[in-house]
């Protein structure tokens, strides 16, 4: 049985609290659409505002530390974005990997405080350009997947997402068959990690996604969702996303 879609938006360093209000019209819209889970990932400083908005809708946070507290400045526990309202959390964005050098084991180890915290996690795995070029893209991936895969996974809490970093924020897009070879790899690596429940766990695709290519994105074989960037920031152009899930 195929998995229940699920689109998220990733807000990145974007929104004040007048964007608060498109959170309110993307919650109606996925309620209208409720064969769909979606999230909204907005900046932390909005995420108690914004959950308290929508209590029915998922609000998530874009990263968490994996220590419960202490002597880190700057940064948030699982615990703490919990309390904020979040009720998942990415890890490991290609931005994070590239800006802040996070690597492989300290995502597994977010991810594993993000489970003990009872929130749910999207772990980013994709290639660059130039390790697609090599030739070296479905390694790399499925090697990032392993490394940073946690202990106790469990669809009910976990998902992957898929996205290759050189078609985050330009427009550029993999082939459909690209993006099934390689969604088909992760399927054969979860199998591999997990196990019976592999196929529960949902995968995502992202990078440049947008209302006029989700419909086809969305409907290559393994493909679970979206996880969106510029085009989650209005409702105006994350409500066809939402839709073209709900209508396949
Ligand atoms: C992302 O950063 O997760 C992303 C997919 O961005 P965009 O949709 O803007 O390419």
């Amino acid at each position: 049985m195929a998995n229940r879609k699920y689109i998220v938006g990733n807000w990145k360093m974007n929104g004040l609290r007048e964007q608060l209000s498109d959170i309110v019209e993307i919650a109606a819209i996925a309620e209208q659409n409720s064969q769909v889970d979606v999230a909204i990932c907005p900046p932390v400083t909005l995420i108690a505002q914004a959950a308290g908005n929508v209590p029915g809708f998922t609000i998530g946070a874009q990263d968490c530390h994996f220590a419960a507290k202490g002597a880190h400045t700057g940064c948030l526990s699982a615990a703490m974005i919990r309390e904020a309202g979040a009720k998942m959390s990415i890890l490991g964005h290609s931005e994070r990997r590239a800006d802040q050098h996070e690597v492989d084991s300290e995502i597994k180890a977010k991810a594993e405080a993000i489970h003990t915290a009872g929130l749910g996690a999207i772990i980013c795995v994709g290639e660059t350009e130039e390790e697609r070029d090599a030739g070296k893209a479905v390694d790399v991936v499925c090697g990032q997947l392993e490394g940073s895969f946690p202990d106790n996974a469990a669809a009910t809490w976990l998902t992957i997402a898929y996205e290759p970093v050189w078609a985050i924020g330009t427009g550029r897009v993999p082939e459909a068959s690209d993006v099934e070879e390689m969604h088909a790899a992760i399927r054969g690596k979860l199998v591999e990690l997990t196990g019976e429940g592999a196929d529960a766990v949902r995968i995502l695709y992202g990078g440049s996604m947008n209302g006029g290519n989700a419909a086809e994105l969305l409907s290559v074989p393994n493909v679970d969702g979206g996880l969106v960037g510029g085009a989650s920031l209005t409702a105006e152009k994350f409500g066809p996303i939402i839709k073209a899930a709900a209508a396949i």
